[in-house]
C-alpha cells in the first residue's frame, strides 16, 4: 500500500489525490492583513476592508485568517493542527507569505511576523528572530522553504538582504505582462525595466524565482498574451524557475469590474483561454514548473470571466489525448514543464514509471547576465525524480550557488519509508556532487547553497557550514 490510498485528505475522505504534498514538502500560508500596497491599486485587484489586498473576504485562508486577527502565530499553529489531524506529515514546510505586498509594510512589522510563524513551527517562543530561526535547525516542523509574494519595484538589494536574513528561499514577482502601455492602464505602478532588474537580482542572490502571469488583461489580445510568455523564456531578462497563471477574471470591488459593465473590458472566453493555455504549457520550458492556473475566487464575488476552477486538468488531458498513439490526428504535443513530468503525479495518474533507468540530464542557458545549469533525474519516460538549479556568474570569484535542490516524493515523515519514496536513495547527494564538479571544472572556487533553516543540517552532512552573514550554506573547493 503506498500513502496515495492511506492517508485522508483535507475533508477526511480517502486521500486519492494528495497534491498538496505530493511534492514532498507541506504547504503552510499566512496572510498579511489588510493593507494597500504601497502603490495603489491595481485595476484588476480587489479590496474588501476585512481582507487581504487582493483576496476575497470569502477565500478559505482569508476566513481562517480573519477567525485568528491574522495573528501569524495562530495561523501557522492551526494550519499544523489540521495536518496532524489528517496524518499529513509536516517535519518539512514550506511556509507562504500571502496577500497584498509583505515588502511593503514596515521592517519591524515584518521581523515579528516571520519571526511569530517560526515561533508557532518550533512550538515556543525565541527573543529574536535570528534565534527562533536557528532553534528551527532542528524543530520538529522544519521550515524547509520560506516563500514571499512580492512586486519588481519591492525588490532592492535592501529588501533582498532583509528576505536572505530571514530565512527566504523563493520569490514570486507580479509580473502579469510584458508591456508599459498595460501597466500603465491597469495602474501596475512599475516597468518592464523593474521586472528585468528584480529577475537579476533575485538570481544573484539565489532566490528560486516565480512569476505570476495574468493573459486577458485590458489591453492584451490572445495573440499578444502567447507572444510575451514566449518572450519570457525566449529573451535572457526573464526566464523564472516557475510561473501561476491567472487569466484575467472581473471580480467585484475592481476597476474592471467598472470597465466590464461600461462595456470598456470583456474579458476572454473559456475557449480561448484553453487554447492560450495549450500553447503556454507548450512554450514552458523544461527548466520551469507551472505551479498553478486559474485563481479560487468564491462564485459570489465573480462577475465575469471564467469560472472553471480546474480548467488545467482538462488542458492536460485534452494534449494527453492529442498526444496518444490511438489519436486519429497522430498529433504530438510534448509538454516540458516540470509539474508534468513529477513523479508523485506520474504514480498518482497511473503512468508508467522506470526508477531503474534513472540518469543525470544536464540543460545549460543564460539568463540575466549568468549561466544556469538545470540539473535533474529522470528516466527514460522523462519522468522527473529529482532537480537541481545551479547558476555561475561571469566573475569567477563571485562562488557558485545553488538556488534549488528538491527531490520528489510525497511527503513522508522522517524515518518512514515506502515503495514510492525516492527521497531517501541519495538522488540529493548526487545531484550536489554534479553541480559541485561543474562549478570545480569550470575554475569556481567556491559553492553556496540557498537553504530553507530546517535544511542546514542536511547541507551540513555534506560538508557545508553556514557562512559568515547566517545566510547561505557554504563550501570551499
Ligand atoms: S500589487 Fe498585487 S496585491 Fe497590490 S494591488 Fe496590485 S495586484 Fe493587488
Amino acid at each position: 500500500m503506498n500513502e496515495f490510498v492511506e492517508r485522508k485528505d483535507w475533508e477526511g475522505k480517502d486521500q486519492k489525490k494528495p497534491t498538496r504534498t505530493i511534492s514532498g514538502v507541506a504547504p503552510v500560508s499566512v496572510m498579511v492583513p489588510p493593507r494597500r500596497c504601497p502603490h495603489g491599486v491595481c485595476a484588476y485587484c480587489p479590496t474588501f476592508d476585512n481582507a487581504s489586498q487582493s483576496y476575497t473576504p470569502e477565500s478559505p485562508a482569508v476566513i481562517r485568517a480573519i477567525s485568528l486577527a491574522y495573528d501569524p502565530k495562530r495561523q501557522v499553529e492551526a494550519r499544523l493542527k489540521s495536518y496532524n489531524a489528517m496524518k499529513h506529515p509536516t517535519d518539512k514546510i514550506e511556509l507562504i507569505i500571502m496577500g497584498g505586498t509583505f515588502m511593503g509594510f514596515p521592517r519591524d512589522f515584518q521581523v515579528d511576523f516571520v519571526k511569530k510563524c517560526y515561533d508557532a513551527m518550533n512550538g515556543f517562543d525565541s527573543k529574536s528572530l535570528q534565534e527562533a530561526k536557528k532553534a528551527n535547525e532542528k524543530a520538529k516542523n522544519r521550515c524547509v522553504a520560506l516563500c514571499i509574494e512580492t512586486r519588481p519595484d519591492h525588490c532592492s538589494e535592501q529588501q533582498i538582504s532583509d528576505m536572505l536574513s530571514w530565512g527566504t528561499t523563493r520569490v514570486e514577482l507580479g509580473v502579469q505582462i510584458l508591456d508599459d502601455k498595460i501597466y500603465k492602464k491597469i495602474n501596475r505602478g512599475h516597468s518592464v525595466r523593474d521586472v528585468v532588474e528584480a529577475t537579476e537580482r533575485l538570481k544573484k542572490a539565489g532566490f528560486k524565482l516565480g512569476y505570476h502571469m495574468m493573459p486577458g488583461l485590458p489591453g492584451s489580445t490572445p495573440q499578444k498574451d502567447a507572444r510575451v510568455y514566449k518572450q519570457v523564456f525566449s529573451s535572457d531578462k526573464f526566464k523564472p524557475d516557475q510561473v501561476k497563471i491567472y487569466p484575467c477574471q472581473v471580480i467585484k470591488n475592481t476597476g474592471i469590474e467598472k470597465w466590464f459593465y461600461e462595456r470598456k473590458f470583456v474579458p476572454y472566453d473559456e475557449k480561448t483561454v484553453r487554447d492560450l493555455l495549450v500553447k503556454m504549457l507548450k512554450a514552458t520550458p523544461r527548466y520551469c514548473r507551472v505551479m498553478r492556473i486559474m485563481r479560487e475566487i468564491p462564485q459570489r464575488y465573480l462577475v465575469a470571466g471564467l469560472t472553471k476552477i480546474d480548467l488545467r486538468k482538462d488542458v492536460e488531458e485534452y494534449i494527453r489525448d492529442q498526444s496518444s498513439k490511438d489519436h486519429p490526428a497522430g498529433r504530438k504535443i510534448k509538454i516540458n514543464e516540470i509539474r508534468f513530468r513529477e513523479i508523485g503525479f506520474a504514480l498518482r495518474d497511473k503512468r508508467e514509471i522506470k526508477p531503474e533507468t534513472i540518469k543525470i540530464k544536464t540543460t545549460k542557458y543564460s539568463a540575466s547576465h549568468g549561466k544556469e545549469f538545470f540539473i535533474e533525474a529522470v528516466d527514460s519516460k522523462d519522468n522527473l525524480y529529482g532537480l537541481l538549479r545551479l547558476r555561475l556568474e561571469k566573475d569567477k570569484k563571485t562562488p557558485s550557488m545553488v538556488r534549488e535542490l528538491h527531490v520528489y516524493s510525497p511527503a513522508l515523515n522522517l524515518g518512514e519509508r515506502e515503495e514510492t519514496s525516492f527521497q531517501h536513495i541519495g538522488l540529493g547527494k548526487k545531484l550536489m556532487a554534479e553541480a559541485e564538479k561543474i562549478a570545480k571544472k569550470l575554475g569556481y572556487k567556491k559553492i553556496r547553497v540557498i537553504s530553507g533553516v530546517g535544511v542546514r543540517e542536511y547541507y551540513k552532512n555534506l560538508g557545508y557550514k553556514v557562512d559568515e552573514n547566517n545566510v547561505y550554506m557554504v563550501k570551499d573547493f
